[in-house]
C-alpha cells in the first residue's frame, strides 16, 4: 500500500476507534445527568475531558483519548472492565481501572483517598484524571449543584486542588486550564 494511503487508514482506524467510544459512552450514559443546575447530559463532561486529554497529549495518545471517554463506565453504570478490554483493548481497560473509584467505600473515604493515591497514578492516568477534575471545575464555577452553599463549594475546590497537587503530571498546559477552572470555580463560590 502506499504510504500516503496508509497513513490514511491509520487515521481513519484512530477516528472510527474515538467515535466508537463516544457513541458507547454515550449509550451507557444516556439517562445520567450532570450534578449541576443545568442538569448536562452527562457525555457532556466525557466529551469536555477527551478534548483536554487530546489537546494535552497533542493528539499522540488516541488510547487515552478512548479511555477519557469511558472514564467513568464502570464506576457508574453497569460495564465491566471485561467488556471495556474485550472492545477496547488492555491498555484502555488498565487506564479505566485507573479512573475508577471503589464506590463500596463511603464518600468522604472515597474523596481522601483519592488525595491519597494520587502520587501512584501511572502518567497518563493522572493526566487524565487532571483533565477530570478540570471538567468538573469548570462546571463547578457556571453550573453548581442546586443545594450547595459557598462552603461546600469552596470545599470541593480545595479538595481538588489536593488531589491535582499529588499527580504527577507534567504538562503545563493542562496544568493551567486547571488553575484557571479552580480559580474561576473558587470566584463563583464567593460571588
Ligand atoms: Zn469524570
Amino acid at each position: 500500500m502506499p504510504a500516503r494511503a496508509a497513513a490514511g487508514r491509520h487515521v481513519l482506524n484512530t477516528l472510527t476507534t474515538v467515535l466508537k467510544a463516544a457513541e458507547r459512552a454515550a449509550h451507557w450514559h444516556s439517562a445520567q445527568r450532570r450534578k449541576g443546575t443545568a442538569q448536562e447530559p452527562y457525555i457532556n463532561h466525557l466529551l469536555e475531558v477527551a478534548r483536554l486529554v487530546a489537546e494535552a497529549t497533542g493528539g499522540h495518545d488516541p488510547n487515552l483519548v478512548v479511555a477519557a471517554l469511558l472514564h467513568d463506565a464502570i464506576e457508574d453504570q453497569p460495564v465491566s472492565r471485561a467488556a471495556i478490554a474485550q472492545e477496547f483493548g488492555e491498555d484502555v481497560a488498565a487506564l479505566v481501572m485507573e479512573a475508577t473509584d471503589d464506590k463500596s467505600l463511603p464518600k468522604e473515604q472515597r474523596k481522601r483517598l483519592q488525595v491519597e493515591h494520587a502520587a501512584e497514578k501511572s502518567p497518563r492516568a493522572a493526566l487524565l484524571k487532571l483533565a477530570d477534575k478540570t471538567s468538573n471545575l469548570a462546571t463547578m464555577a457556571v453550573s453548581p449543584p442546586a443545594n450547595w452553599g459557598m462552603s461546600r463549594r469552596l470545599e470541593y475546590v480545595q479538595w481538588a486542588r489536593d488531589v491535582a497537587a499529588g499527580l504527577r503530571v507534567e504538562n503545563a498546559w493542562l496544568q493551567e486550564r486547571f488553575a484557571d477552572a479552580a480559580d474561576a470555580a473558587e470566584r463563583a463560590a464567593r460571588g
